[in-house]
C-alpha cells in the first residue's frame, strides 16, 4: 500500500458500528495518567505499550487480549479522566475519516474501579463525546451502552434503565462478555424490553463460541446486528438463517488476528460470509488495543482474495443501512468516493 492509497482511505469517509471506548484508549495519555496519579506501571509509551496494547510477542489468545482490559481498568480515575478518554476516541475517529460512529462503552466496568454510579459514568462519557463532537463538527456519532453476560442480569436491567432515560444520545444496547460459559438467554426479557422502549439492540455472538451463539442472538434475542459473528460460517444451517433474517455483521479483521478468531488473514471467514450472501460491514472494536485504525481496516480488507473496491463500497453502504441512526449515517457518508 503506498502512502497516497492509505491517504485515500483515511479520506474515505467511514462508518465504524463496533468500537469500544475501553479499547479506544490513547497510549500516551495512560502513560500520563500513570505518572500523574503514580501508578503502579510504567510512566512511559514504550514500557507500557506491552501491558494495554497486543504485540508481537503476544499469544493469539482470548485470554492474554482480555487481560490488557484488566491493566486498563485501572485507569477509570476520575470523572475528567472518563470525560477525556471518550473525548480523544471520538478525536482520533474523526481524524481517521469515521464520519459516523457508534461507539459503545460499558458503564459498569468504568464505574468499578472507583465505585461511581452508573449514572455519573454514562453522563461523563456522554459529555466527553459532545465536547468531541462540538469540536469536531464532521463526525456524527451515537452511543451504545454495553452489557455484560457474565454479570448479573440486574445490573444490566439498570443500565437499560439509564440508556431510556437518554435515547438522545444512545442508540442501543449490546451484550458483551464471556460468550463461552454464559447464554444470551437470561437477557432475552431484558432485550425484548429495551426493544419496546427504543433502543436498538446489538450481540457480540460467535466470536469465541461457535454458530449456536449466533443463533441464540437471532432467536432469542431477536437482534439484527451480530458483533463478529465470524464462525456463523460452522453451520450452513446458521448461515440460513443469518441470511434470511438480514442480519448484519460486525465484522473486525485485526481483532479476529489479535484474539485468535482467525489464524490468519488469508483464512478470515470474512470473503466466505459476503459469497454465502451474508451482509457485513468493517469495523475496529479495539484500535487502541489493537493499535488499528478503520482506514487500516478497509486497506487489510482490500489484501483479502477477491476483495476489491466494489465490495469495499458496498460494505460502507452497509453499514449506513445498519446503523441504529440510517439516516443520519448515510447522510454522514453522503460525499462518498471510493479511490
Ligand atoms: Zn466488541
Amino acid at each position: 500500500m503506498t502512502s497516497l492509497e492509505q491517504t485515500a482511505l483515511m479520506q474515505l469517509p467511514k462508518i465504524d458500528l463496533h468500537r469500544h471506548l475501553e479499547g479506544s484508549l490513547r497510549l500516551s495519555t495512560l502513560a500520563e495518567i500513570a505518572g500523574r496519579y503514580r501508578l503502579d506501571l510504567p510512566r512511559d509509551v514504550a514500557t507500557l505499550r506491552p501491558l494495554v496494547q497486543i504485540t508481537a510477542s503476544d499469544p493469539r489468545t482470548p485470554r492474554a487480549f482480555l487481560d490488557k482490559f484488566n491493566v486498563l481498568r485501572r485507569f477509570y480515575l476520575s470523572p475528567g479522566i472518563i470525560r477525556r478518554l471518550a473525548f480523544e476516541a471520538v478525536e482520533d475517529a474523526a481524524r481517521d475519516g469515521v464520519r459516523y460512529l457508534e461507539l459503545r462503552f460499558t458503564p459498569a466496568a468504568l464505574a468499578r474501579t472507583q465505585g461511581f454510579a452508573l449514572r455519573d459514568v454514562i453522563s461523563w462519557v456522554s459529555a466527553g463525546a459532545e465536547d468531541a463532537r462540538r469540536q469536531y463538527p464532521e463526525i456524527d456519532l451515537a452511543l451504545i451502552v454495553s452489557v455484560n453476560r457474565h454479570e448479573p442480569v440486574e445490573l444490566a436491567e439498570q443500565v437499560v434503565g439509564l440508556a431510556v432515560d437518554r435515547l438522545r444520545e444512545i442508540a442501543a444496547i449490546d451484550l458483551a462478555g464471556d460468550e463461552v460459559n454464559f447464554p444470551a438467554e437470561p437477557f432475552a426479557g431484558l432485550f425484548a424490553e429495551a426493544r419496546r422502549a427504543g433502543l436498538g439492540i446489538t450481540a457480540h455472538a460467535g466470536e469465541w463460541s461457535g454458530p449456536a451463539s449466533v443463533r441464540h442472538a437471532l432467536e432469542r434475542l431477536g437482534v439484527q446486528r451480530i458483533g463478529h459473528g465470524v464462525r456463523v460460517m460452522e453451520s450452513p444451517d446458521v448461515v440460513a438463517l443469518a441470511r434470511e433474517r438480514g442480519a448484519v455483521f460486525e465484522v473486525c479483521l485485526t481483532s479476529n488476528l489479535d484474539s485468535g478468531v482467525a489464524a490468519g488473514l488469508a483464512l478470515h471467514p470474512l470473503p466466505a460470509m459476503l459469497a454465502a450472501g451474508l451482509r457485513a460491514t468493517l469495523n475496529t472494536d479495539d484500535p487502541g488495543l489493537s493499535n488499528c485504525t478503520l482506514s487500516g481496516e478497509y486497506a487489510l480488507a482490500q489484501m483479502l482474495p477477491g476483495f476489491g473496491s466494489t465490495e469495499l463500497q458496498s460494505m460502507v453502504h452497509e453499514a449506513a443501512t445498519a446503523a441504529f441512526h440510517p439516516e443520519r449515517a448515510r447522510h454522514a457518508v453522503d460525499a462518498l468516493e471510493l479511490v
